[in-house]
């Protein structure tokens, strides 16, 4: 998969993408992520990016052109690698208005051979990028940020990591969190005993089928406690009803475990 993007501040995403298992994911090949300086695009002696809103009010605004030139290179740069006939770049603007960003999404996404992640700064973005040279704008929540950067390497990371081969553990995303679209019960390493608080009994016991059951129940009841608006969409099998429903009836997991 490639993995385009375009920023203002290149060194902001640069230092994130080279660590860890995104740094070790791009090293393997298993992801081609390139950064983009948006200054390249710009022309004239000044290089300008930004102008002030038509209309008057504070901050400055991304140009149009800058980022079309950006957008078009890649497009191009893509329909070459599209020898072999795989789907056309998919280019995202970020942005707080943007469709919301989720794991669904990233699943959506990880589908594409090709993204181009496309960073807005200042107070935002011509609109005629959106309308004209973009696909979908998506928002990584309801808060605002200085620039899309932090957004993008969000969109990067949730998407890389569900990349066949970039987890060690080939099934870990199939058992994280939303997965099912239900929390992730809770997780245990050593010492088995931390400041007087024990690890579970259940989880030391050696015995799978009592973990693998006490790991649904406090998966359910976790997204019960703290996120009941994912159980009225969430798929359960008749036996997480049931315990859904002693819930609702104010039991808990510890009456539920034989
Ligand atoms: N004036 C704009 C906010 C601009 S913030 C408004 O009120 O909507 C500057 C840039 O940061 C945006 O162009 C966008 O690329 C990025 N950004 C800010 N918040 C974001 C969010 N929640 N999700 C994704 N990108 C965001």
């Amino acid at each position: 998969m490639r993995i385009d993007i375009v920023s203002l501040f290149p060194g902001m995403l640069e230092a994130p993408l080279a660590e860890s298992i995104l740094g070790r994911a791009r090293a393997r090949g298993l992801v081609d992520i390139r950064v983009h300086d948006l200054r390249e695009h710009a022309t004239g002696r000044h290089r300008v990016t930004d102008e002030p809103p038509f209309g008057g009010g504070g901050g400055m605004i991304l140009k149009p052109e800058p980022l079309a030139g950006a957008i078009e290179a890649l497009r191009a740069a893509g329909s070459a690698l599209r020898a072999a006939g795989s789907a056309p770049a998919h280019v995202i603007l970020l942005g707080p208005a943007g469709r919301r960003f989720s794991q669904v999404v990233a699943r959506e996404l990880v589908r594409r051979p090709h993204l181009v992640l496309v960073c807005g700064r200042y107070e935002g973005v011509d609109e005629r990028v959106s309308e004209q040279l973009v696909d979908e704008e998506l928002s990584i929540g309801d808060y605002v940020l200085t620039g899309g950067e932090p957004a993008a390497l969000v969109v990067a990371d949730a998407v890389t990591r569900l990349l066949p081969g970039v987890l060690g553990d080939e099934d870990a995303p199939a058992r994280d969190s939303f997965a099912r679209g239900l929390l992730e019960h809770p997780q245990y390493t050593r010492p088995e005993v931390f400041r007087s608080a024990a690890v579970p009994e259940v989880l030391r016991s050696g015995d799978h089928g009592r973990i693998a059951r006490w790991r649904t129940l406090m998966s359910l009841w976790r997204t019960w406690e703290r996120r009941p608006d994912l159980l009225e969409t969430a798929d359960l099998t008749p036996e997480e009803q049931k315990w859904t429903d002693a819930f609702r009836q104010g039991r808990t997991p510890a009456d539920l475990l034989d």
